[in-house]
C-alpha cells in the first residue's frame, strides 16, 4: 500500500480520514493516494488563497511582479530538469505512452517560460481622452488588477501541462489560487505544487490543492462565495453545467472538439497519413483535438486510406511505460467499453472497420480506422476520446467544408491542400477556434491562443491570453 500524498492548503500539508485510491488504468496496480477533501478542505484553502489578497488591500506588495516571475523561471528550470520524472509519473496515472508523456512534460516548461514573459510584461493602455470634448486635459490609462481567488478544475488527460496552463498564468497575474485536479491523475499536479511551494519561492496560500470527486470538491469551488473565477478544462457537460452554477463568477471554459481535418486531392495526402497516425492516435484519442473526422477529396480516397491503415498497423500498443509502446490503455474499462460500443455502432449502420475495432487480451482498444462513416454516426457527430479515426470521402471543397462545420463543437479544424484559394477559403469558413493548413489540427504551441466556439468553450487559453482573462481592467482617469 503507497503512502498518501497530503494536499498543500495554506502552510499545512493536509490529510483526511478517507482516501483516493490512485491506479494505473492500464494495469489496475496501485500507484498512489491521496486524501479524498470535501467542502471543510475547500473553505480552508478558499481562505488561504483570499489572505494573500489582504496585504495588497492594505498597500504592500508581497509578491510583486518580478519576484512572480523569478518563481516562474525557477519552475521552468526544475520542471526542464526533471521532465523524465514528470514524464513517469504523468504515464504512470493517465497510462499515456512514455514517449507522448515526455512531450507534455516538456510543453509545461514552455507554459511556465511563457508565463514568466507575461509576469514582467503585463501592463495596461493609455486611454486617448482628448479624443473626445469632455476629455480633453483628462490622462486615462487601464491597470491590469488581479481578479481575485481563481479556482482551476482540470481534466484527466494532461494532468501535468493544463494543470500548468491554468497555476503559471495566475501566479503570473497575480491571482492566488485552489486547484482540484482529476481524481484519476492527481499525482502530477501534487508534484509540481510541492515543487513550487518547496524549491521555487511560491509563498504558502498561493497554490492551495484539493483532491476529491467533481461532485463534492469541485461543487464546492465553483459555488464558494469567495472565488472570483473558475477555470475549468473537461468535458462541455460538466463545464456548461458549472457556467449555469455560477452566474456571477467569470467562468473560462476549454471544453471538447470532434476535430474534422479536409484533405484535398491537392494535398500532400501521404504526408497528411503519417501525420494522422500520432494525431488521431496519440493518448490512444484522449486529447481534446485529436483528429477524429477526416474528409478525403474522393480522388485520393482509395489511396490514402491505404496508406492510413499501414500507418495505423505499424502502431505498438503496450504498457504506457515502454519506451517502445504509441498507444495504451483508455483512461478506464469502462471508456473501454464506450469506445467499443460506438465503433460497433458504427459498423451496424454501414461503417467499415479497415484496420482495428477490436479489444486486445490486455484490455486495450486496438488503434482503429473506420471508412464510409456518416454524420449520424456517433463516432462522427459525438466527441470520441478513443483510439478511432473516421473516413469519408466527398468530391468538392463546398461540401467538405459544410461537412466539418456540420457540428456542436468547434475548437481546431484542418486542412491540406497546395491550393492558396483552397486554404484561404478554409481559414475563412471554417467556424472553430483554430484553423490549421498542412499541419494536423491536433497541433498546438502553448503560447497561441487556444480554445473554441459554440460547444467547445468560451475562452481562450495560453499564457498571454489567459492573463487576460485572470485580471480586471480598472480605468484611471486623472484631471490635469
Ligand atoms: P470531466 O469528466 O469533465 O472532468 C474534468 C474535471 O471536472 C475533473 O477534475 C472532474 O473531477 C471535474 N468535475 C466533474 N464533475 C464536476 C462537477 N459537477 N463540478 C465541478 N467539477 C467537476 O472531463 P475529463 O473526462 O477529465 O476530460 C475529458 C474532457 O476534457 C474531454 O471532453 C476533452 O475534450 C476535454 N478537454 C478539453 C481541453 C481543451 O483545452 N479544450 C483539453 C483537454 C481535455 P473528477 O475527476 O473528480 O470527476
Amino acid at each position: 500500500m503507497s503512502e498518501v500524498t497530503p494536499v498543500p492548503i495554506g502552510p499545512d500539508r493536509v490529510t483526511t480520514d478517507h482516501e483516493i485510491v490512485v491506479r494505473s488504468p492500464y494495469d489496475g496496480s496501485e500507484i498512489g493516494r491521496v486524501p479524498a477533501c470535501g467542502a471543510e478542505e475547500v473553505d480552508l484553502a478558499v481562505a488561504s488563497a483570499r489572505a494573500q489578497f489582504v496585504p495588497v488591500a492594505a498597500g504592500a506588495d508581497p509578491v510583486p511582479a518580478h519576484e512572480r516571475a523569478a518563481i516562474l523561471d525557477r519552475g521552468a528550470a526544475l520542471l526542464d530538469q526533471r521532465r523524465e520524472q514528470f514524464a513517469r509519473t504523468i504515464a504512470a496515472e493517465a497510462a499515456k505512452p512514455l514517449k507522448t508523456a515526455r512531450v507534455e512534460a516538456g510543453r509545461a516548461v514552455d507554459t511556465f517560460r511563457f508565463s514568466a514573459a507575461e509576469a514582467r510584461t503585463l501592463a495596461g493602455d493609455v486611454v486617448p481622452l482628448g479624443a473626445s470634448a469632455p476629455g480633453v486635459g483628462k490622462l486615462g490609462f487601464t491597470l491590469r488588477v488581479p481578479i481575485g481567488v481563481v479556482g482551476a478544475i482540470s481534466p484527466f488527460n494532461f494532468p501535468l501541462n493544463l494543470v500548468s496552463h491554468k497555476v503559471a498564468p495566475a501566479i503570473a497575474a497575480g491571482c492566488p489560487l485552489v486547484l482540484k485536479p482529476a481524481s484519476q491523475t492527481p499525482l502530477s499536479a501534487l508534484a509540481l505544487a510541492t515543487l513550487l511551494l518547496d524549491e521555487c519561492g511560491l509563498p504558502p496560500g498561493w497554490l492551495n490543492v484539493v483532491t476529491g470527486s467533481g461532485g463534492d470538491v469541485g461543487d464546492a469551488l465553483v459555488t464558494h462565495d469567495d472565488v472570483a473565477m473558475i477555470t475549468f478544462t473537461g468535458s462541455p457537460d460538466v463545464g456548461w453545467s458549472i457556467r449555469a452554477r455560477a452566474p456571477r463568477k467569470k467562468v473560462s471554459l476549454e471544453l471538447g472538439n470532434n476535430t474534422p481535418v479536409i484533405i484535398e486531392g491537392d494535398g500532400d495526402w501521404r504526408g497528411a497519413a503519417a501525420k494522422l497516425k500520432v494525431a488521431g492516435f496519440s493518448h490512444a484519442g484522449q486529447s481534446c483535438i485529436s483528429s477524429q473526422r477526416l474528409y478525403v477529396h474522393r480522388s485520393v480516397h482509395d489511396d490514402f486510406v491505404a496508406a492510413l491503415v499501414d500507418e495505423v498497423g505499424s502502431l505498438v500498443v503496450g504498457p504506457p511505460l515502454d519506451d517502445a509502446t504509441d498507444v495504451s490503455a483508455l483512461i478506464s474499462s469502462r471508456e473501454t467499453e464506450r469506445v467499443k460500443d460506438w465503433i460497433d455502432l458504427a459498423v451496424a449502420a454501414g461503417a467499415k472497420v479497415a484496420v482495428g475495432g477490436d479489444v486486445g487480451g490486455d484490455g486495450v482498444l486496438r488503434p482503429t480506422v473506420l471508412t464510409g462513416v456518416t454524420p449520424e454516426m456517433k463516432v462522427c457527430s459525438a466527441e470520441v476520446f478513443g483510439p478511432v479515426v473516421g473516413v469519408a470521402a466527398y468530391d468538392d471543397l463546398d461540401e467538405a467544408l459544410a461537412l466539418a462545420n456540420d457540428t456542436r463543437y468547434g475548437l481546431q479544424a484542418g486542412i491540406f491542400t497546395s491550393r492558396l484559394d483552397a486554404a484561404l477559403a478554409a481559414a475563412r469558413r471554417l467556424d472553430f477556434g483554430g484553423v490549421v493548413v498542412n499541419e494536423v489540427p491536433t497541433w498546438r504551441a502553448d503560447q497561441q491562443p487556444y480554445g473554441g466556439v459554440r460547444d467547445s468553450g468560451n475562452t481562450r487559453e495560453g499564457p498571454h491570453y489567459t492573463v487576460r482573462e485572470m485580471t480586471e481592467v480598472r480605468l484611471v482617469v486623472m484631471q490635469g
